[in-house]
This record gives structure tokens, sequence and C-alpha cells, in this order.
């Protein structure tokens, strides 16, 4: 298997390389497409953004809960499916909410096509189940475009070096959407949700959250690395690697959501006044497998763990012990791996994180010290801290999540 360390979208071919005024790709996800009524309102506005001339392309999510319905059925057949197998089924859902808008955009009188992401050109490393992209070749999609069809590209899947169809991960549909605005030359992404955009807390723990109007692109990847579910983090590495605007919206209003793009001096950001704001949310994750390892060589264990495509956060190295997070859903491989090193290591799963996010911070001493004076008011103990130039994170007891989230949003005055 070849893993392939950061996404690279490279230019297409070079006679079609030339940015595309007036290409717009637009997102949907899964409850945006959720049933018959709502594909029929994803093709009205698909149809609406190419009758204002633009070149439309769709990339849509797998209706609702099918993603996890096609997960669930391949875990009733096989304790451990095969992973290019699971890829072949778990692929099918997004193929079946592009088919669906194709054909509804045809009734209201468009020409439109639906591509799987292997016909869209979307070629990915070989990892199944965590695929990354390689290269998009988007001469197909250009050449429907010129025809004035509205394309339709199946979220979350690729096909790979050695021609097997994959997907990207959870959340990839956001990645497959942000890949092809880069490689079209897109004007910006809109990525339609069931949200208004992104918020300073998410509302459902804190119910005077704010909306943001801006968000920078490295903000926005610590957000959603800290846990913000409304991005895939993939797609903002792109995003910003390739300068690429995102709007993220309600596909059930009309509304503007949060325009996330490149830090710059002359727009105000959230809070602005004079100054930028010191903070713009409070993210939180309610759970993170906290692994504890002794005696083993770093560069051995976090080679083993990139191996096994473990996608490791959080590290603390103190003598012989190496403290490190890594996602939930990544236990099974870290478990293998570290048993396969044999070393002695332990896990708990007791513990979630909070992290404050501001790009202000690199600026403003204090932020540090109020955090831990605000914790230890609520008495909340942080098991691990670690920080970025704009993130201070603090694991904490999953069941007090809520209670430090709650607590910061207040003591920073973000709502
Ligand atoms: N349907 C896939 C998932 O649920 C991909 C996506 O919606 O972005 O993860
Ligand atoms: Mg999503």
């Amino acid at each position: 298997m070849s893993a392939t360390e950061y996404e690279v979208v490279p230019a297409v071919d070079a006679d079609v390389v030339a940015p595309h005024v007036g290409t717009l790709v637009l997102k949907f996800g899964g409850t945006s497409v959720g049933d018959p009524d709502k594909l029929r309102r994803v093709a009205a506005r698909l149809v609406a953004a190419r009758e204002e001339g633009q070149r439309v392309v769709g990339v849509l999510s797998a209706m609702g809960r099918t993603t996890d319905e096609l997960l669930d059925l391949a875990l009733q057949v096989s304790p451990t499916p095969h992973p290019r197998e699971l890829d072949m089924l778990v692929s099918v859902g997004e193929r079946i909410s592009c088919a669906l808008a194709a054909m509804a955009i045809h009734d209201l009188g468009h020409e439109a096509i639906s591509l799987t992401g292997s016909q869209a050109g979307i070629v990915t490393d070989t990892v199944h189940g965590k695929a990354k992209i390689v290269e998009v070749r988007a001469r197909r999609i250009h050449e429907a475009l010129d025809e004035g069809t509205i394309v339709l590209v199946a979220g979350f899947q690729g096909v790979s070096t050695s021609f097997e169809v994959t997907t990207l991960g959870r959340g990839g549909s956001d990645t497959t959407a942000v890949a092809l605005a880069a490689a079209l030359g897109a004007d910006h992404c809109e990525i339609y949700t069931d949200v208004r955009g992104v918020y300073s807390a998410d509302p459902r723990v804190v119910p005077n959250a704010r909306q943001l109007t801006r968000v920078s692109f490295d903000e926005m990847l610590e957000m959603a690395s800290s846990g913000a579910g409304v991005l895939a983090t993939r797609s903002i590495e792109v995003a910003r690697s390739h300068n690429v605007k995102l709007h993220v919206r309600s596909s059930f209003e009309e509304r503007d959501g949060t325009w996330i793009q490149e830090e710059d001096d002359t727009v105000s950001f959230e809070n602005a006044g004079l100054e930028k704001a010191l903070i713009s949310g409070v993210v939180h994750q309610r759970e993170e497998t906290v692994y504890r390892v002794d005696g083993a060589k770093p560069a051995r264990l976090f080679g083993a763990l990139a191996e096994a495509s473990v996608n490791v956060d959080t590290i603390v190295q103190t003598s012989s012990e190496i403290v490190f997070s890594a996602p939930v859903e990544d236990k099974a491989d870290a478990a293998r791996t570290l048993d396969e090193l044999g070393v002695s290591w332990s896990s708990r799963d007791d513990l979630g994180k909070v992290s404050l996010v501001g790009a202000g911070m690199k600026s403003h001493p204090g932020v540090a010290a109020k955090t831990f004076a605000t914790l230890e008011a609520a008495g909340i103990e942080a098991a691990i801290v670690s920080t970025s130039p704009i993130k201070i994170a603090c694991h904490v007891p999953s069941s007090d999540v809520d209670k430090a989230v709650q607590a910061l949003h207040e003591a920073f005055d973000l709502g």
C-alpha cells in the first residue's frame, strides 16, 4: 500500500489549466439530499446557478444516513469487511444521490450528467477507506461544462493509482468538492449543510453561540481538527494550499453563511473593530483515545502509526514515557500497531478535548493564564494541555466537556 503524506492537487492537463471564470462548485451534505423533495430542491438550486450563467458542478453526499446504513450492513455480513469491497459498497451512496439529482435536473429542462469519482477523474492513492487525492484529471468535466451541462460528481470517492474504487474517509465529500474547485479554477466552493455556518461554539452546548462571518483557513483547520464537525479537516488543507475560498451555509435558507478564506489584514475578521478577535471559537470533542507508551523510540513508534494511517494528534514526551492522542475511530489500527511493536502500552477512553482557537492569540499574552483560571474556577482538571500559535487544547474528563466549553465561551466573551 502506498500512502501519500499530504493531499496534492496538481493542475489538470495543460490545455485546460486556465482558470475558468464563472465556474462554481456547490457541495450538498447528507441532510441536504435526505429525501426526494430535498433532492429536487438541490436540483433547482443547481439550475438557478446555471441560469445565472455559471458553469455548475454539484458534489453530493449520500442521502441521509445511507453511509452509516451501508457500513452497518457490511458488519452484519462480515465482522472485518474486506477493505476493497467495503469501498465498493459505501461508494454507492453518493452515486445514488447524483443519479437522482441528474434526473430531477432533466425534468427542469436542463442538461445534467452524474459521474462517479472515477469517471470524474479523481485519482487517489491506494489506501482503502482513507484514500488521499493525488490528482484530478478534469478533462471530462470541462467538456461537459463547455456544453452547458450541469455536472454532478459523487463525493467521497475516487479511483486509485491501481484502478480500484477508493473512498476518502468520513466527511470526504467536502474534500472532493474543494479538490474539484481547485482543479477547475472555480471562483469559490459553496458548502451547503444543515447549519447556518461556523459558530463560536456548538449551539447545542452553548445556546448563545454566535455565527461567525469570516474565519481564516488556519483557524478553520484548527477548529476542524479539534472537533468542529462542519467541514472535513482535509478539505480545509486542500482549500488553504490552493487558496480556494469556502462559503459554508444552510441549504434550507437563503442567508449568507461563514466565509473561510486567507487571513487578510484589509478585511476585518470577527469582532474586528481595530483589532482581530482574540478568540474565534471554542470547539470540543467528546472523546479522544489517549495512549501511554513506555520504552519506545519515538521515530519508530510514530513511523509505525503513520504507516497504519493512525491520525496522531497531541504528543507529550517525558523521559521514556510517550503520551499521545488519536481519534476513537483509529483505535483498532493503533492497538494492532502498538502490539506489533511489542511495546508496553495502555490507553484511556474517558477524556475529551476542549480547544480555544483564534488568530489573535498569536500576539496576545495571557490566553493560557485565563484558560487555566477559568477551568480551575469551574473545578475542571486538564489532564493534558497542548498549544499551537493559535490554539490551546485541553484534554478534560469527557463528563466535563460541556461545562468547560460553556465556561470558556463565557470567560472570553464570545456570545
Ligand atoms: N457520505 C460520506 C459520509 O457520511 C461522505 C460525506 O458525506 O462527506 O462520511
Ligand atoms: Mg460532512
